[in-house]
């Protein structure tokens, strides 16, 4: 969802903490990057190898006395292509180490892993035809991608502590979004580095995420991902900063927001599946989003799934036993 701002925005920027948007050929525009000019030099999320990204970033180090070769690690808050495509070519350029969560690694070194989810979203009912767009689009994808370097890699667990920039930031780690998705807390200036798990003017689509151990295929996106908020709440940072769109502070107020989009979501879709009898995931989001095409189906419909799951948990839906299962209102 777009929407204008579900939080005060906010200007200023910390000391030593430098921000470039950079350019993805995605629907959601441009990519927050950050850039931690105190020792250890640090980049987060440096974006894709598209148009004049990689200048962009060297530029804004050169601004900063800083030669690329000074970048000293990468963090990538998750492994979406618009976050850590270009991370290979700056970590190479810069022989520094990528820094991410244990669980988004299979994501930035293994080009087949984001080929699972076109596995996962045959389960909901997505036609074939769909299926092959969704791969050309990673393919696509894979060309705006430097390699990872699996050696460079450092995993973050949640609890951990990262210094970047000269500061020592909390780790936090929180599906829904992605599901090793990092989220960086500074309780001293309570400044929150929050990726795309918090952003003021859209709620993070509950990306599907394939898991072979469970039943459905895959993780229960937006259930995990609305646990994650009372932690955010609780954080109380003063400003944070986000993966796309302004910088804001009040997280309660934009979690409110957000709940209540979540909660007027699940009433639509229910209105829907009742309206239809019986239906697929994809059935749904053709009805709900009846425009979009292309890559943006995938999108649609990890929404629907997620609000799916919360339906089910209200006991207002049941779900029919099979590969391709269709809910139904109870
Ligand atoms: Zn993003």
């Amino acid at each position: 969802m777009t929407s204008a701002s579900l939080a005060p925005l906010v200007d200023q920027l910390p000391d030593g903490v430098v921000h470039v948007a950079l350019p993805t050929p995605f629907p959601v525009g441009p990519v927050n990057c950050y850039l931690l000019v105190d020792d250890p030099v640090t980049v987060v999320d440096p974006g894709m190898l598209w148009a004049d990204s990689t200048q962009i970033i060297e530029a804004a180090l050169t601004a900063r006395g800083h030669a690329i070769g000074d970048v000293d690690q990468v963090l990538i808050t998750h492994g979406h292509p618009d976050h850590f495509a270009a991370a290979g070519w700056l970590a190479d350029t810069a022989e520094a180490a990528v820094v991410c969560g244990r669980a988004e690694v299979p994501k930035l070194t293994q080009a087949t892993d984001r080929l699972s989810m076109v596995d996962t979203v045959d389960r909901l009912g997505v036609p074939t035809s769909m299926r092959d767009t969704f791969r050309a689009f990673y393919e696509g994808v894979q060309k705006l991608s430097h390699p990872i370097d699996p050696s460079r890699l450092r995993v973050l667990d949640d609890g951990d502590t990262l210094t970047a920039g000269g500061r020592d930031w909390q780790v936090h780690v929180t599906p829904g979004h992605s599901v090793g998705h990092v989220s960086l807390y500074e309780p001293g200036e309570r400044v929150l580095l929050s990726g795309d798990h918090l952003l003021a003017c859209i709620t993070p689509n509950p990306v599907l995420e394939p898991d072979p151990d469970t039943v459905e295929g895959r993780r229960r996106s937006l259930v995990e991902y609305l646990a994650s908020l009372e932690r955010f709440i609780r954080l109380d940072p003063l400003l944070v900063l986000p993966g796309h769109g302004p910088r804001f502070q009040d997280v309660p107020t934009l979690t409110e927001a957000m709940r209540h989009h979540h909660d007027s979501r699940a009433d639509e879709i229910l209105a829907i599946v009742r309206r239809l009898g019986d239906a697929t995931p994809y059935e749904l989001s053709c009805e709900l989003f009846p425009h979009i095409k292309d890559f943006s189906v995938m999108l649609g419909v990890s929404e629907v799934v997620g609000h799916l799951d919360l339906l089910e948990d209200a006991g207002k839906l049941s779900r029919s036993d099979g590969r391709q299962p269709r809910y139904a209102a109870k």
